[in-house]
Parts: structure tokens; sequence; C-alpha cells
């Protein structure tokens, strides 16, 4: 299985305020949600969750549109990115607001490829039920209607991209 590379940004905050996740069972997928579609660096909301009194950027990994994957948070620490599931799950941002624009072609395969990789790396099974959109777990839009009509698909591709 081909590795994504992972771009590190060396996001400034308190490391020593984050805690170890014990359990990992799922993945949720994010969108910005911003009315503009915003294509937001991890650097960017590093700084806008650190505003609202956070330790830091709450996701663990998010996908530009270019495709590019920016390191978030620690993956083996605590997210800050869905209401009482934090404890068990990764949280991956995908850029744009998914209600009004489509993800890119780069955002489908770059966002597939992350999870063949952490399901193999976490032992999980490559299917609906370990990756879910955040409005499955919450009364939110997230992750846009346009992103989550795709989540077959991208998992569809991660299963190809985990038996490479
Ligand atoms: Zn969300």
């Amino acid at each position: 299985m081909e590795r994504v590379h992972l771009k590190d940004l060396n996001l400034t905050y308190d490391a020593g305020r984050l805690s170890t996740r014990r359990e990992t069972d799922m993945i949720v997928l994010h969108h910005t949600g911003n009315p503009t579609d915003d294509d937001l660096s991890a650097e960017e909301i590093n700084t806008s969750h650190q505003a609202q009194g956070w330790t830091c950027i709450g996701y663990h990994y998010v996908v530009r549109k270019d495709g590019t994957i920016e390191v978030g948070r620690p993956h083996w620490t605590i997210g800050a990115h869905a209401a009482g599931e934090n404890s068990h799950t990764i949280g991956i941002h995908v850029c744009g607001n998914f209600e009004i624009g489509e993800p890119t072609d780069a955002q489908i395969e770059s966002t597939a490829m992350l999870l063949a990789n952490l399901c193999t790396d976490y032992g999980l099974t490559i299917d609906r039920d370990s990756i879910v959109g955040h409005r499955e777990l919450m009364s939110t839009a997230c992750p846009g209607r346009n992103l989550f009509a795709q989540m077959d698909v991208i998992v569809g591709k991660a299963n190809f991209y985990a038996a490479q």
C-alpha cells in the first residue's frame, strides 16, 4: 500500500494539554462549511480554534482543495471535532463548503488514500461503519451534501488503495 505524503506545518500549541486516545473505531469526515467555500490551511484552522479557547486545531488531518494533506493535532490524541465522540474517533477536515461546492477530484483521491492508510494502521474494516460523515453522529449539515453523496465512492477507492 502506498503511504500518503503528510505535510506538517509544525503548528504552534501546547502539546502537553492533549490526551492520548485509548480507542479508535471510527473516522469522521468534516467540511469547512463557511459560506465562501474556503480552502483554509491547517494553520488557519489552528489559529481560529485557538481563538475559540481550544488547545489547537480540533481535527487530525486537513485535506486541501489541491489534495495536499496537512497534519492537524497528532493522530494518537483525542480530537475536538465531534461532540461526544472524540474519545474513539479520528477527524478529517476536507476543505470547502460541500453544501454549495463540490469536492475536487484531488480531495476525493487524497481522502481515500488517507483513509486506506489510517484504517490499515488502526485495524479498521474499510466500510461505512468505520467511516462516517459528521451528520451521522449529530444534527449538522457537515460534511455537506456533496461530499456526503460521495462517501460510498471514497470508501470504495480506499479499499482499492489498501489492496495495492
Ligand atoms: Zn463536522
